[in-house]
């Protein structure tokens, strides 16, 4: 039995304590919302890996096909020292809730490796990749699941995941996977497309709530790929001020946050930033930036809070550390917020636009590509981001509304929103 401070910090339980209370607004039927509460379907595998110096090393793996009632399975891959079936579980099941929330044609899915991606060679990245598609094949493909990059991978290894798979059934595939470099069939727009989708998501929240975005200031944990183009398009798109990031430092082993009086220029900072999104400190201090304390991004004055890192960052011990200024908590990470904190946030007044809808951008311009790839053709950033625009806009107004109309925090509204369409679909198939 999992208890206290281990039960409350497991993503998966509180992912089932989330549906639990939307299921219980719902009133969902008992044998609907049993199902609902687990993954249908979890592969579990060992990788072996011929390693540079000539040994062999296991490694372990998973999938997580959760629910593939409105479609295929989607979701990333991550390659995480910490990686546990629980954590995949939890992704997964957001991920359901995530594809459902923007109304795509998909179901969710989420998969790992526990490894860390920063010890491996290139070659042995190479190898570990093509081992987990080797284990996986007959499991995914663009009509079953489909999966994409997430913490610790990039389109590199979704190259030779391609090439892996293809390689197997004999034929070009390129729908059975996104995230993929551009002359292999990836997107236009999808490298950015998470962060933009946050900046979309905030963009409405300020109107909702009469805020001028030109005159806001936002805080970002994390500086990897999402956080990154947040910061960018906050400040390109919005207008406003992005006044400290912050990101782990593999050297230093913490974290630091970075700011600069009047702002920091994302796009700057983007050149002195490795692929694993950890910024070059002494660069940064040359360049006149200041590194304090890893977690001093949460208690910063600004109107928008964006974390943009990992799981379980808000809880009952940090949530009072949040400044009175702030009104938006924009959840760019998967599951940063605790139940605990998030009623705390509640009586605080903060406005928050839960993850599942905030960071949903990824998954709806990887659908965009799995469309393409389907007609064998291509779209511009430009129709990207317009389609892009023109789903999150309408999935912020839903879960707005929901929250209004049952008078529920935002994060109950988009459980609304999307385990309604889910159960609809599980019960049109007659499962429930
Ligand atoms: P990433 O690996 O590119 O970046 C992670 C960032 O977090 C890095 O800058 C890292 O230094 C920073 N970080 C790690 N520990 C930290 C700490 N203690 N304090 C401050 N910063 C810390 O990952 P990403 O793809 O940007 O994903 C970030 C989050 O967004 C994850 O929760 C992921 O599941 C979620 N997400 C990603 C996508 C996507 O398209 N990449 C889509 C939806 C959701």
């Amino acid at each position: 039995m999992v208890t206290g401070e281990v039960a409350s910090l497991n993503p998966f339980l509180i992912a089932q304590r989330q549906l639990d209370e939307a299921a219980g607004v719902l009133k969902l039927d008992r044998g609907l919302h049993e199902l609902l509460r687990w993954p249908l379907r979890e592969f579990h595998v060992r990788i072996p890996v011929r390693m540079d110096n000539g040994s062999v090393r296991v490694f372990e793996g998973f999938r997580v096909q959760y629910n593939n009632a409105r479609g295929p399975c989607k979701g990333g891959i991550r390659f995480a020292a910490d990686e546990t079936v629980d954590t995949v579980r939890a992704l997964a099941a957001w991920m359901t809730w995530k594809t459902a929330v923007v109304d795509l044609p998909l179901g969710g899915g989420k998969g790992g490796i526990v490894c860390n991606p920063k010890e491996l060679s290139p070659g042995e990245l190479e190898r570990l990749s093509r081992g987990y598609i080797r284990a996986l094949a007959p499991a995914i493909g663009a009509d079953r699941d489909v999966p994409a990059p997430d913490v610790g991978t990039n389109p590199q290894i979704m190259a030779w995941m391609l090439d892996e798979y293809e390689t197997i059934v004999g034929h070009a595939a390129p729908g059975v996977i996104t995230g993929k470099p551009i002359p292999l069939g990836g997107s236009a727009g999808r490298t950015g497309a998470t962060g933009l989708g946050v900046v979309i998501a905030i963009r409405e929240a300020l109107a909702a709530l009469g805020m001028d975005p030109a005159s806001t200031t936002a805080s970002i944990q994390g500086f990897g790929n999402v956080a990154q183009y947040a910061a960018i398009h906050y400040r390109e798109v919005l207008g406003g001020r992005v006044l400290a990031v912050s990101c782990w430092d593999h050297k230093d082993r913490r974290a630091y946050t970075y700011t600069k009086k009047g702002g920091i220029d994302p796009r700057f900072l983007q050149t002195i930033t490795d692929t694993f999104g950890t910024v070059d400190r002494a660069k940064a201090e040359q360049a006149g930036y200041e590194a304090l304390a890893g977690d001093a991004w949460l208690g910063l004055d600004v109107d928008v809070l964006i974390p943009a890192a990992m799981e379980n960052v808000i809880t009952a011990d940090t949530v009072g550390r949040i400044s009175g200024r702030v009104k938006i908590l924009a959840e760019a990470a998967n599951g940063p917020t605790t139940p605990e904190a998030d009623q705390v946030l509640q009586k605080k007044g903060i406005y928050v636009i839960p993850d599942f809808l905030c960071n949903a951008g990824g998954v709806t311009v990887s659908y965009f590509e799995q469309v393409q790839n389907a007609y064998n053709f291509h779209w511009d950033v430009a129709e990207i981001n317009r389609r892009l625009d023109e789903k999150m806009t309408k999935a912020f107004h839903a879960v707005h509304d929901a929250a209004k109309e049952h008078k529920v925090p935002n994060r109950v509204g988009a459980y609304l929103v999307a385990v309604e369409r889910v159960a609809e679909a599980v019960k049109l198939r007659g499962w429930a």
